[in-house]
């Protein structure tokens, strides 16, 4: 695998939640209370704002202070989610990872986030993109494929009923809106596939 560039990551992480803001919000408008666009953004220019600090570490540590940072900035429900799966990866991760412990340390974030939401696949969460993706890492799915699928996956909870988060108070007025959680995490998996690519 292509080594990575974490500053390059995190500055085109940071830029792609920044131009997607609104339409975070306006996704958590609709099922949420709106803050997602303006949680998320404020996370990652505190990540942004230390990003050589970061990118200075060995991989592991950088993950797992990129998750504390998160839970200390995001907020919300989505801050110790987002938090738990960066911190987890970095538990999980080699230094240098091949494919195979990138995918291996991917699933066990997953699960760390699973147990820390009392969630699974099919509530209409970030889980609903995050176990796809996992599934394209190990079938070994391209990185601009990784990223369709995850744009497709984060669509595919339009019409699901919310189990999980606030929009799960809407019931049956949940379904026919994209979960706000789902659409930022397909955008930073689109992030993470551009800064490795450029780095290819
Ligand atoms: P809040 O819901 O507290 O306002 P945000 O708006 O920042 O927090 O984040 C909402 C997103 O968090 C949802 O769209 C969903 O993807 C995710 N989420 C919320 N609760 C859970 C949960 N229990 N498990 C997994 N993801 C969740
Ligand atoms: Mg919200």
């Amino acid at each position: 695998m292509a080594a990575l560039n974490l500053a390059r990551l995190i500055a085109v992480a940071a830029d792609t939640i920044a131009a997607h803001a609104e339409e975070l919000t306006a996704l958590d408008q609709a099922i949420g209370d709106g803050d997602h666009g303006l949680n998320m953004k404020r996370g990652f220019e505190a990540v942004r704002a230390e990003a050589d600090a970061f990118a200075a570490k060995p991989l592991p540590d950088a993950l797992k202070a990129i998750g504390t940072k998160l839970v200390m900035t995001v907020g919300g429900a989505s801050g110790p989610l987002f938090g738990t799966l960066f911190m987890a990866l970095g538990k999980e991760i080699a230094a240098d990872p091949d494919r195979n412990n990138l995918a291996a340390a991917f699933g066990k974030a997953i699960e760390a986030v699973a147990a820390r939401g009392k969630s699974q696949i099919g509530q209409k969460t970030m889980l609903d993109v995050l176990q796809p993706v996992h599934d394209a890492l190990v079938g070994g799915k391209t990185a601009a494929e990784i990223a369709d699928i995850a744009d497709d996956a984060a669509e595919a909870t339009v019409p699901m009923k919310a189990l999980r988060g606030r929009a799960s108070f809407l019931g049956e007025r949940s379904i026919g809106h994209m979960d706000a959680g789902a659409r930022s995490t397909a955008l930073l998996v689109r992030s993470v596939g551009q800064a490795i690519g450029e780095s290819a």
